[in-house]
């Protein structure tokens, strides 16, 4: 299927220029809407081209029979990944494809589509977000131009509203003034207080939304027939956990959840996927150190900034991304076990 490729340059920076694509039919009238939308950006042309011709599709590997996962680097977003630093997914059933995240930017965004097209022409039906953080969102306009509704925890819209600008201030820091280009941030269609089924056509997935835990919107995504479970940044492998809602809630959620029955998991950043239970104990190791460490803190009467300092830092070796996300954690627990 053709579908239009718009060639667009940044207005106050007319050299600094990216090619976005739009899923869907190649219509040049689809294109002066889209850029009106995201304003800063000129129009230079519009081409009608096949999605693996436009993008370098997303390199995927297919964990289970029709379950797809991409491995995002496990590194901060920068100029040269432009966000693709979480593990992705999609689901194809007999009818419809299930997308779970979206990737960092719509330059991922659009590459994990291309993935999706070169394996089926089925719809995509759906777009699953685990949580609100930007890595997973952000290629989100991209499936919803493809037609896929977008679902989200309960929590999310009032979440990512609350930090879209914060947001965007990030990816431009981070990924420069090329990679961004046609970034947005869309709200989801439809949320989940509980659990919600969907149905791809001869195969269901579950949708469960959570309480606080890595945030205060993560859901996670069971694919039925094979026992794969996206666990969005409930789990993490390699890549250091980052505390966004509460460390106590994160750890008796883990409890909970151990209990489940399932052939694998997909953790949100590191390895596409784990044994469950057992692939969570490495994190689970390092929360629950962090926790002792600082109710010690905390009892032997040191101030937080005292205290932020070395909590948690015997682990630094075991993790990658630790000096950037553990002042932040560290922080966060001392502010939640305080009030202990
Ligand atoms: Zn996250």
């Amino acid at each position: 299927m053709l579908e239009l490729l718009l060639d667009v340059c940044l207005a106050e920076r007319p050299d600094v220029c990216a090619s976005r694509l739009l899923p869907g039919p190649c219509v040049e009238e689809r294109a002066e809407p889209w850029v009106a939308h995201r304003p800063g950006l000129t129009l230079e042309g519009t081409r009608c081209v096949e999605a693996a011709e436009a993008v370098v599709p997303l390199a995927v590997e297919e964990v289970a029979p029709g379950v797809f996962v991409h491995a995002g680097e496990v590194a901060l977003a920068s100029p040269e990944n432009a966000g693709d630093i979480a593990n992705l997914g999609f689901v194809v059933g007999e009818e419809a494809v299930a997308v779970i995240d979206a990737g960092g930017s719509r330059a991922v965004g659009e590459r994990l589509y291309a993935a999706i097209r070169g394996r089926t022409d089925l719809p995509i039906r759906y777009l699953i977000l685990t949580h609100m953080h930007p890595d997973h969102v952000v290629g989100a306009a991209v499936f919803a131009e493809a037609g896929a509704d977008i679902v989200a925890h309960e929590h999310l819209p009032a979440a990512l509203a609350a930090r879209a600008e914060s947001y965007a201030e990030a990816w431009r820091r981070q990924q420069g003034e090329q990679a961004p280009i046609g970034s947005t941030i869309v709200l989801p269609d439809e949320t989940v207080a509980g659990h919600r089924t969907i149905d791809l056509g001869g195969r269901m997935l579950e949708i469960e939304a959570h309480p606080t835990a890595h945030t205060d919107n993560d859901l996670t995504v069971l694919d039925r027939a094979t026992g794969t479970w996206f666990m969005g940044d409930l789990v993490f492998d390699r890549h250091l956990p980052s505390i966004d809602g509460s460390l106590l809630g994160w750890l008796a959620l883990l409890d909970e959840l151990a209990q489940r029955s399932v052939e694998r998991i997909v953790p949100g950043h590191g390895a596409v996927t784990l044994a469950w239970p057992q692939g969570a104990a490495p994190m689970r190791g390092y929360l629950e150190a962090l926790t002792k460490e600082t109710r010690a803190a905390i009892a032997r009467g040191e101030s937080m900034g005292r205290a932020t300092r070395h909590l948690g830092d015997d682990l630094r070796d075991d993790w990658q991304l630790f000096d950037t996300f553990n002042p932040f954690n560290a922080t966060a627990a001392y502010r939640e076990l305080e009030w202990e």
